[in-house]
């Protein structure tokens, strides 16, 4: 097991959004960026889509009601960024890694997500930035 969590490069940035219809159509239209499907992840209380923007992606997140994650940071922050997203290889060992060097996790194993297997890393540990890994799934 390596002793640090080395990261390829910033796979994603999250955005906390209460339209995403609304929130994509202004992307488009202000920053000239690509459309991109909107998928509803009933399990993780989102509805998400990701925009390719050059080397990195923006991912929108609109919660499907007041009482889920998103929903509630969006309850108490408003809208605006909301996570930061690093791509990684092997993320079980990284993981094991991060708890090894004392990082609190939200997710100790990794789990399916829209962009790839994933898991989100405790803000508290990370200078307030709720950090999610991800490990593209292979084309
Ligand atoms: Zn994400």
């Amino acid at each position: 097991m390596s002793e640090v969590c080395t990261v390829n490069y910033i796979d994603h940035v999250g955005v906390a959004v209460k339209d995403i219809e609304a929130a994509l159509a202004f992307f488009k239209k202000v920053f000239d960026l690509p459309d991109a499907e909107i998928v509803l992840m009933e399990d993780q209380g989102v509805k998400a889509t990701l925009i390719e923007v050059g080397q990195t992606r923006l991912e929108l997140l609109e919660p499907t009601s007041p009482d889920t994650g998103v929903g509630k940071f969006i309850e108490r922050r408003g809208e605006g960024l909301h996570h930061l997203a690093f791509n990684v290889t092997d993320i079980a060992g990284k993981l094991k890694t991060l708890q090894t060097l004392g990082v609190d996790l939200i997710d100790p194993t990794p789990r399916e997500g829209l962009s790839g297997t994933i898991a989100f890393v405790h803000p508290r540990s990370v200078f307030g930035i709720l950090t999610e890994l991800v490990e593209s799934v292979p084309e």
